[in-house]
């Protein structure tokens, strides 16, 4: 590594939302710069006009934003190497373009569609296999090579469409080395002369980010592995260009895979397993679609971030839980693995949960308390959040709570059959009765004083435990879930107790 001033940038294009896999490539240079006292820059690649969508690239600043991933430079932001949307730097590149056939690195192409599909048909006839524009091949294309200046000028005054292409050179060994995958080595012979500039007076994404990498002073590219096969040629660029000598280091990070393993994780998936690709949920302005997002989903942020981190990098140790700041304390680009990372749903739940239990009840009430305005209910606070130290371990979301603990907010309206097929049984309402009795007579009604009472009478009638606490749990809850029977007895207080107990004598029939 050099002593340069480490800058890294992320460079989406805004074609819709951002996938995960592009967050995890955000968070792993922002990772990197902070570890190293750097700058994190945001660079909008919006040279293709054809695949722009409305309303990107905000999802893209708004997705970095909730995750907590600051921008040094950027759109927003500034910095004093603006612009930091391609489409405001055009003057840029074309110079730099134009620039680039003078000095015979590249040359004016006209061909039309047809005639590119006529040249590589005609090598596929001759069985060859690679069927390019080339070496071999542009010699008998129509380019500024094969055409005189004259003619080649006069098609460019008379409006006629034309791209830019690079004149790969024959035969060099390209040799670089990746941090994460080492050495790639490839010979110029198999690549072909791609366009780097296009009639609508865009350049193409290769000429864009080479020019703004260098112009941007970024000392290293941190991005996906689909960008890997690009590597080459935008190596031959910075020696074309001249600019070989302050070439930044480059890092492909592993693919995404589904769930089982095969493949890229794709929206497909999430779409038929039930979990979000897109960190916010995004509305196609097209078609009106709506895809879910982790935050809507109920994620908290720091969770996201957390098991995003953990998708092809690890810290070496069983540590799993990690803070923005601990993860930029233990981040090492050198560690992150070659082969692609499994996304696992259950996992991403997992780190939910475990961000949910770390969270103090107080806030936590103050989420769900949300959620029960919108329903009408109006409770204290100090009631929510015994209610949430009861159930918050059973949670992954504060969206679960509801289904947790509604029974606390209104009596059981029905009761869940399949229990009372299995725990009703025909003593069981002289019991409830006899225990009502008890209950009624305690003076502090509490967890211990009603255990007491249950223990006499299991004593006395020498029953099992479980022959009035299920009995007993239907008729608080109307169903066989909750939290312990005596906390929720002790929090619905004395009087409710006895009037869902005896609600349940009235209304249970085997
Ligand atoms: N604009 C490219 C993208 O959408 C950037 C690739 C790179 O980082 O070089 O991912």
């Amino acid at each position: 590594m050099n002593n340069r001033k480490i800058r890294v940038r992320f460079a989406p294009s805004p074609t819709g939302p951002l996938h995960m896999g592009g967050v995890r490539t955000a968070l792993f240079n922002y990772l990197f710069a902070k570890k190293n006292n750097g700058s994190f820059i945001l660079r909008i690649e919006d040279t293709d006009q054809t695949r722009y969508v409305e309303g990107a690239e905000d999802y893209i600043i708004e997705s970095l934003k909730w995750c907590g991933i600051q921008i040094d430079e950027g759109i927003e932001e500034g910095g004093s190497y603006g612009p930091y949307r391609q489409s405001d730097r055009k003057e840029i590149y074309k110079e730099i373009a134009e620039k680039f056939v003078e000095t015979g690195n590249a040359y004016f192409a006209f061909d039309t569609a047809e005639e590119l599909e006529a040249m590589r048909e005609s090598l596929k006839n001759e069985k060859n296999s690679v069927q390019q524009y080339n070496a071999l091949t542009r010699e008998s294309m129509k380019n500024s090579l094969t055409l005189s200046e004259e003619e080649t000028e006069a098609k460019i005054q008379s409006g006629e469409p034309y791209v830019i292409r690079f004149k790969m050179p024959e035969n060099e060994d390209i040799v670089v080395e990746d941090i994460i995958r080492g050495t790639v080595k490839v010979n110029t012979n198999q690549l072909d002369d791609k366009v780097l500039f296009k009639s609508d007076g865009m350049p193409t994404y290769h000429l864009a980010n080479v020019i703004d990498d260098h112009l941007m002073k970024i000392t290293h590219v941190i991005r996906g592995e689909e960008w890997l096969p690009s590597l080459p040629l935008h190596v031959m660029l910075y020696r074309a260009l001249g600019w070989e000598k302050s070439m930044p280091e480059f890092a492909h990070l592993p693919l995404l895979l589904k769930p089982s393993g095969k493949g890229k994780l794709s929206k497909r998936d999430g779409d038929a397993l039930g979990f979000p690709v897109f960190p916010l949920e995004w509305t196609d302005p097209k078609t009106g679609e709506v895809s879910r997002g982790y935050r809507e989903d109920g994620y908290f942020p720091e969770a996201f971030v957390n098991m995003l981190a953990l998708l092809g990098w690890n810290p070496g140790t069983e540590q799993e839980i990690f803070s923005m700041r601990e993860l930029i304390a233990a981040f090492d680009i050198t560690k992150v693995q070659k082969g692609g990372a499994r996304f696992d749903p259950e996992k991403a739940k997992w780190f939910n949960h475990k961000y949910l239990v770390a969270r103090s009840d107080e806030k936590l009430a103050r989420l769900f308390q949300k959620e029960l305005k919108e329903k009408g209910i109006i409770v204290d606070d100090a009631f929510v959040i015994k209610i949430v130290q009861l159930i918050k371990e059973r949670a992954h979301f504060v969206s679960d709570f509801w289904e947790q603990s509604s029974f606390f907010f209104q009596a059981p309206k029905a009761y869940d059959p399949k229990v009372i097929k299995k725990r009703w049984k025909e003593h069981t309402p002289a019991l409830l009765t006899e225990l009502k009795e008890r209950f009624e007579a305690l003076e502090n009604f509490n967890h211990d004083s009603m255990n007491k009472v249950v223990q006499e009478i299991i004593e006395e009638k020498e029953i099992g435990m479980g022959q009035i606490m299920n009995p007993l749990r239907l008729t608080l809850v109307g169903a066989g879930i909750g939290p312990g029977v005596f906390e929720i007895a002790e929090l619905l207080g004395k009087e409710e107790t006895l009037k869902r107990i005896q609600a349940g004598i009235d209304h249970i029939k085997k």
